[in-house]
């Protein structure tokens, strides 16, 4: 690549799925992309494939779930680079049971990842965007933003939240692009961990069958990115066709 890369762009949970996929993307378009995940392992994997391929990419270790970690993330790429284009808050747990499982450590773990760690990402970022006078702020929602299903309650109030939450941030903004992407069913690892063991397999199954894959949310995400400062696509919501 010769020519400098267009934007600085922020991704948080790049070390795997949507952010990883997402991360590729935007560095094959130009993009400087700045990743944090905990996985730094991972993260610096992917940085080191990226610019083997001629992108510019970076990495942090980043813990949503801290708002000083999130703010070491944006004020550090911010410093060394002397602005942000983009954010995308895309960091995400879902772990799926009745609410009377009482699973309530996985509750709140939801709730400070998906929703805290948002608020997070909105707190650094938004200062300085507002100072900048333009700026775009990317949520990843879902279309359990959208519908709540059983054994998904919490998970669904989180990204319901983050879906107010954009449309708040929209509403506010004059300056500052907001954009909230709300996938169906996604390849990813998002149904590795937590959760009921019997209804996380068949979570997993569902996702196997009708998903659609990462890269398809990354090329929705640069789509966003690339519209002009003056367009700001606000909502896009998106499932694999199987799924109806
Ligand atoms: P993955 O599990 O593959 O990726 C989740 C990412 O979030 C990982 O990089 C993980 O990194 C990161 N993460 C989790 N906890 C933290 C934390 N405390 N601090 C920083 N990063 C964290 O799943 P997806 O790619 O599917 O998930 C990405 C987003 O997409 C989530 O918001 C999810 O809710 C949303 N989504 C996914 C759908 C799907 O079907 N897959 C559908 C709709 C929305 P690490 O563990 O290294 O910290």
């Amino acid at each position: 690549m010769t020519s400098p890369p267009t934007k600085i762009v922020l991704i948080t949970g790049a070390s795997s799925g949507i952010g990883e996929a997402t991360a590729r993307r935007l560095a094959a378009d130009g993009h400087h992309v700045m990743l944090g995940a905990r996985r730094v392992d991972r993260l610096a994997a992917l940085v080191d494939e990226l610019r083997a391929a001629g992108g510019s990419a970076d990495h942090q270790e980043l813990d949503v779930t801290s708002r000083d970690s999130v703010a070491a993330f944006v004020s550090g790429a911010h410093d060394r680079h002397g602005r942000i284009d983009v954010l995308v808050n895309n960091a995400g747990v879902m772990a799926l049971s009745t609410l009377d499982a009482l699973r309530t450590d996985e509750w709140d773990q939801m709730i400070d990842v998906n929703l805290r760690g948002t608020l997070h990402g909105i707190a650094a970022a938004l200062p300085l965007m507002r100072a900048r006078g333009k700026g775009h702020i990317i949520t990843i929602g879902s279309s359990a933003a959208y519908r709540v299903d059983p054994t998904a309650a919490v998970y669904c109030a989180t990204k319901y939240a983050v879906r107010a939450l954009a449309e708040g941030l929209r509403q506010e903004s004059r300056d500052v692009r907001m954009t909230l992407v709300s996938p169906g069913y996604t390849h990813s690892e998002l149904t590795e961990r937590g959760g009921d063991p019997q209804i996380r397999a068949a979570a997993r199954a569902a996702s196997d069958e009708l998903g659609m894959p990462a890269s398809a949310v990354a090329d929705a995400i640069a789509y966003a990115i690339a519209q002009p400062d003056t367009v700001d696509v606000n909502e896009i919501v998106m499932r694999s066709t199987a799924q109806g």
